[in-house]
């Protein structure tokens, strides 16, 4: 019978969640709902100095964000101190590890010495065999021991189930501690009896862990618990080739979620991160990563954010959703942005119109605010660059073109694009011009921008009572605000 997966994901909460730690939750969160398993939440806080509840906090809001759903109930490692220390005690008894009565400038003086002979120094379990007697009596002195883990002669060998085989002489690996001199459990040996008493069946985690499983490798064995599976997950890099950090700009899950990014783009972006597909689809929906995800498929060499790609694959989950919930979405950051009060009541279908004509253009939904402002307000600066591209050449002719496209548009009984286009047209073969004279000075007095959506369709959108406005408005500013480009220019 093959074991059942129990996979756990054990973040320490030390701040807001990283993108890498989400990249080790998601691979394991991935690879139980394909293989039908568990994925188990572990809560690392036993650094007191560094664990805050607030980021216990950020840790659940980001994974239910991702939609990260986790099976029972959450463990605290701070909370099982007791297993860890009598699980300690028992290896003791058992002569699998030793209390260690040396002080750490003497260890320190034993060290030098070896290097200074080109010896590499490993514990001599100088105390490892003595009487209760002479304890006390190295108790009476002041001296308090740690606990050690001895480590067997010979090799570690294990099959990483992405690095392969990994092999590390044993001589290397020194009795490390697992118990500190005030009877505090080392992260060695927390993590290992957690995973024991959890039932943990593959471990998935960073390839910076690969040491420390070397070394856990051995409490496994010492407790005569079953070995779990290990797979290490590649690095990921900057686009420099450097470890992604803080230098790179945004680093935590809760940045890109606040910078305008949906859950199902952060898990799509995210499985790519050393999950090699098999062929060249980059658009994955959460239900297909789910069936499809392997960790058989997941290279070993490092991988790179690519923040482009990011912001296009959030493009296209964009492009997926409905524009109901796509308003539902992006209104938040229309609110942020002041463009409508919180609470305040939007004409449903106006609203859809505007999402409608947005969603292709927007890599966010931060976007959705940037460039469609101008649906939700007139009071917006006319951008100096698309002034002086379609304003300021000729400014009294575009002001009197700007005037025609006032009156003609207040005669249109029905406002549509068809008439709109018409509109144009007609005055464009009347002056001899060509349409786009008409056009670009138009976009910018109704919106500020030189770009932006199909002007026609928002023109339509925008409704005639506020195109006539806002050309209204724009003629009365229009030589102001010329000038002022021009200073801009500088
Ligand atoms: N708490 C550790 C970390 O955040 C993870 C330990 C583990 O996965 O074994 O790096």
């Amino acid at each position: 019978m093959p074991r059942p997966v129990r996979v756990r994901f054990a973040p320490s909460p030390t701040g807001l969640l990283h993108i890498g730690s989400a990249h080790t939750g998601l691979f394991n969160w991935l690879f139980a709902r394909k293989e039908k398993g568990r994925f188990l939440l572990r809560i690392e806080d036993t650094d007191t100095a560094r664990s805050r509840p607030e980021w216990v906090d950020a840790i659940f809001e980001v994974l239910e964000w991702m939609g990260m759903d986790w099976d029972e109930e959450v463990v605290y490692q701070s909370s099982r101190f007791e297993q860890h220390i009598s699980r300690a005690e028992s290896l003791v008894e058992a002569g699998k590890a030793y209390r260690c009565y040396y002080l750490p400038e003497e260890l320190e003086a034993r060290r030098k010495e070896a290097l200074a002979e080109g010896r590499s120094w490993r514990n001599d379990r100088r105390y490892a065999d003595i009487t209760a007697a002479e304890a006390e009596a190295l108790e009476g002195e002041g001296r308090k021991p740690v606990i050690r883990l001895k480590i067997p002669d010979g090799k570690t060998v294990f099959k990483d189930r992405i690095l392969g085989e990994i092999e590390v002489e044993n001589e290397t690996i020194d009795d490390f501690v697992i118990v500190r001199s005030n009877g505090t459990p080392l992260y060695h040996l927390a993590v290992v009896v957690d995973d024991v008493d959890m039932d943990v069946s593959h471990i998935i985690r960073g390839i910076d862990h690969v040491t420390n499983t070397t070394k856990h490798i051995h409490l496994f064995q010492a407790l005569d618990a079953e070995l779990p599976e290990f797979a290490h997950l590649p690095s990921i890099l900057g686009e420099d080739k450097k470890k992604l950090s803080k230098r790179h700009g945004a680093v935590s899950v809760s940045e890109y979620r606040d910078a305008g990014y949906l859950p199902d783009a952060v898990v799509n972006f995210l499985s790519l991160l050393g999950w090699q597909t098999g062929d060249d689809q980059e658009f994955f929906t959460r239900a297909e990563l789910m069936q499809r995800f392997s960790l058989d498929q997941v290279h070993k060499r490092d991988t790179v954010f690519d923040l482009r790609k990011f912001e296009w694959l959030n493009g296209q989950h964009i492009m997926a959703l409905p524009n109901e919930e796509l308003w539902t979405l992006a209104k938040p950051f229309m609110v942020r942005a002041g463009l409508i009060g919180d609470g305040q009541p939007i004409d449903h279908d106006y609203a859809m119109e505007v999402v409608g004509l947005l969603r292709e253009r927007c890599r966010t939904l931060a976007d959705f605010a940037v460039q469609g402002g101008f649906f939700f307000t007139d009071d917006f600066d006319y951008n100096p660059k698309a002034v002086r591209k379609h304003w300021s050449k000729e400014p009294d002719a575009v002001a009197v073109r700007i005037g025609w496209l006032r009156d003609e548009f207040t005669k249109l009984a029905s406002f549509d694009t068809e008439a709109v286009e018409e509109v144009v047209r007609n005055l464009s073969e009347r002056e001899g011009l060509k349409a786009a004279q008409f056009i670009h000075p138009c976009r910018v007095a109704l919106t500020g921008e030189m770009a932006g959506p199909s002007l026609f369709h928002l023109i339509v959108v925008l409704g005639k009572e506020a195109c006539v406005d806002r050309l209204e408005k724009a003629l009365v500013r229009l030589p102001e605000v010329v000038e002022q480009a021009a200073i801009g220019q500088g």
